[in-house]
């Protein structure tokens, strides 16, 4: 018979954070480069192997914003509830400029004056302060002649959709955009993977490109700015780039595609990387359902992994577990939303009988903005305003307050939260 009782892993840590999206990452790597013991508990990878690389500080409040550092005062002023409320434009600002520094080698560009504005996948301008180099050329401010590349067998792009929503979408000033596409039909070889990872793949043979550089010089008219699905290479994506660019003699950008996003897979990369090189233990493939407390602290987390439960203890935790995509919410069928982990309370939902839903799809529903409120220490509060634990902290998108998808705000607040709950637990110790 085996012993279910958890058994205790190994040491202790300075923090542990659970879960591995851009929150729990952003707070681990910072916390890691202060000297910390980490250890990150995931169960799987988070948003960023869906969604698009970019970080979004704030696209959308009362219409496209231009610059999120102007109208971010007057949002968190009309919004109470919101997370940012509790984060100053500085520390935004210095959360943009210690991710910059961090994925320095993907050449990430701009800041939280001035938003891009970049085709989406199905071709919206989305308004972004930060995006990787490879995707900067796609910015639709300027307008000018964009072609937008198709790769025969490449699943979930449709370039042609793209091409024509560009066209149509609304601009800032008075850009003048012309869109067309140009279908290319690359030999893909024995691997029969037609993802955007198996593309992506492919970009970094040489023989590949080779082939399509030859087939796309045929067809560009010069003065065009060049759209590829963002599959330009996994690790090697910038050289890629640079290589088409020069080579073709044309402005090149990568447009996200629909999931599995490539470049969102890069930024992971990057940063569990650069955790590993720090000493952090990243541990994916661990349910983390239950804790060990004592005097109003968290002492342990219990977390699930394919063998036996193992207790992981800490000084500090900070939650990061995502909303309803990644489980870090849940809706039960009674209408009930839960904190599966610490069951902590949750904040931001309409009063009773008031509904959760409304009607139509693309409506402000009330659930969004469901979540964890937290202290000016990031540490999550009961209906009194008073921390749960003395130790615990949140970040990211388990956050009550936000409604993410409506305002392009979702990046940009997993990675200011993230930052200052490390910012928080790195105040308490020194
Ligand atoms: C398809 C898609 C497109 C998007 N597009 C955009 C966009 O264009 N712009 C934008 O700004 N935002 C976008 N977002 C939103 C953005 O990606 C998220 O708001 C943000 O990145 C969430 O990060 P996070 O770290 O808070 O959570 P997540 O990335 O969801 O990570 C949560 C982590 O917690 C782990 N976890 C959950 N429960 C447990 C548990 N019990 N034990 C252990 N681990 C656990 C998960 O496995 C995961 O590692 C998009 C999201 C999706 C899904």
């Amino acid at each position: 018979m085996t012993d279910a009782r958890p058994r205790l892993a190994d040491v202790g840590y300075d923090t542990v954070v659970i879960g591995a999206g851009l929150a729990g990452l952003t707070a681990a790597l910072r916390l890691a480069e202060a000297g910390q013991r980490v250890a990150i508990l995931a169960k799987g990878v988070g948003a960023t192997h869906l969604a698009p690389p970019t970080i979004d500080v704030l696209g959308y409040a009362n219409g496209p914003v231009d610059s999120p550092a102007q109208a971010l005062p007057e949002f968190a002023a009309a919004n109470p509830e919101h997370p940012y409320r509790q984060l100053s434009i500085e520390l935004v600002r210095a959360s943009l400029d210690w991710f910059k520094a961090r994925l320095g080698d993907h050449g990430y560009r701009g800041g939280l004056d001035e938003n891009f504005f970049v085709p989406t996948a199905l071709g919206v301008a989305k308004p972004t302060a930060l995006l990787p180099e490879t995707m900067a050329a796609g910015d639709l401010r300027e307008g000018g002649r964009f072609v937008f590349v198709g790769l025969r067998g490449l699943k979930d792009f449709f370039p042609a959709y793209l091409a024509d929503n560009v066209a149509q979408t609304p601009l800032p000033g008075r850009a003048s955009v012309t869109t067309r596409v140009v279908e290319l039909a690359p030999p893909l070889g024995e691997a029969r993977d037609v993802s955007s990872a198996g593309f992506a793949r492919r970009f970094e043979q040489p023989a590949f490109r080779e082939s399509v550089l030859t087939e796309l010089r045929r067809n560009l008219v010069p003065g065009e700015i060049v759209g590829f699905p963002a599959v330009l290479g996994i690790g090697g994506a910038r050289e890629v780039w640079r290589e088409l660019e020069t080579r073709l003699g044309h402005p090149v950008f990568e447009v996200p595609t629909l999931p599995p996003s490539v470049p969102g897979i890069r930024v992971y990369d990057t940063m569990t990387s650069a955790l590993r090189r720090q000493g952090a233990r990243l541990v994916i493939g661990s349910t983390v359902a239950g804790a060990e407390t004592g005097n109003g602290r968290l002492e342990g987390v219990v977390a699930h992994t394919a063998g036996r439960p193992l207790t992981y203890r800490a000084r500090s935790f900070v939650l990061a577990t995502g909303g309803f995509a990644s489980a870090g919410l849940e809706l039960d069928s009674s209408g009930t939303v839960r904190e599966p982990v610490f069951d902590l309370p949750v904040a931001g939902l309409p009063g009773q009988n008031a509904p959760l839903f409304e009607p139509g799809y693309f409506d402000e529903h009330a659930l969004s903005r469901a979540g964890v409120a937290v202290d000016e220490s990031r540490r999550p509060v009961d209906d009194e305003g008073a921390p749960v634990y003395e130790n615990l902290h949140a970040a990211g998108a388990t956050l009550a307050g936000a409604v993410p998808w409506r305002e392009a705000s979702g990046n940009g607040l997993s990675l200011a939260s993230g930052y200052a709950a490390a910012s928080a637990i790195l105040e308490v110790i020194s």
